[in-house]
């Protein structure tokens, strides 16, 4: 990606998915001029081991969390689907509720977790919203028959959406720089408290560094996220 988008939709399944795998990027096209929208797709209620909370109670922690990481990275928009962690489905219904999201933004591009990885465990969530995403991008968002009901009755028109950057993928070819919005990106997934098992912000902050350091020079660039791009004719 050379050119910054405009318009940018993140989906992401659970809270901390999407500022793990992709803030940097997000958090530089933002200070380029982009809008954002995160679509938080679940409510993150089910990753924990602490015996004695709720599923209810720690859902509220973590769509907060999610709500704090938006507000540390300057994204303006955020949108709760508030299903259950792990409960994601192929459906209809979830695919609907992605292509208005699509349709409403009409994105430049939209990130979201890699469907296809087959040596790394993958969570279903992720799995699924991928391969919902990517459907939802073509061809349903695309025409406007499929769901006929957003633009009938939504007033939402069709949309093409030219790429797609997979993240957490076992076949990167885009590499985005993001040197500049390294220090950003710590402050988002710092924001997830729960999900950090007592590390502290400098521990933190070493393990994202250590996760989006370059290893072998030659491209000059020194923190880097990585995607697979999809693109389509628009
Ligand atoms: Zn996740």
């Amino acid at each position: 990606m050379e050119e910054t988008p405009n318009k940018v939709l993140v989906i992401t399944p659970h809270p901390d998915d999407a500022d793990f795998w992709c803030s940097g990027t997000v958090a530089k096209w933002l200070g380029d001029g982009a809008t954002v929208r995160y679509v938080l797709c679940t409510d993150g209620g089910k990753g924990t081991t602490d015996p004695n909370i709720s599923s209810a109670d720690l859902s509220k922690i973590r769509e907060q969390e999610q709500a704090d990481a938006v507000e540390a990275l300057g994204v303006q928009e955020l949108v709760l689907l508030h299903h259950p962690d792990g409960s994601l489905e192929d459906s209809d219904v979830f695919r609907r509720e992605l292509v208005r999201q699509i349709r409403q933004v009409q994105p430049d591009v939209v990130l979201c977790p890699e469907p296809y990885r087959k040596n790394l465990a993958w969570h279903r969530d992720h799995r699924i919203a991928g391969q919902v995403a990517l459907d939802a991008v073509f061809p349903c968002a695309r025409d406007h028959l499929h769901f006929v009901e957003l633009w009938r009755d939504e007033g939402l028109e069709p949309h093409k959406t030219p790429t797609i950057l997979f993240w957490g993928t076992e076949n990167a070819d885009t590499k985005i720089d993001i040197s500049g919005s390294l220090e950003i990106k710590f402050k988002a997934v710092a924001a997830h408290k729960s999900q950090m098992e007592g590390r502290n912000p400098k521990e933190i902050e070493d393990y994202v560094r250590q996760r989006a350091k370059v290893e072998e020079g030659g491209s000059g660039m020194e923190y880097i996220e990585e995607f697979r791009k999809v693109t389509f004719r628009v």
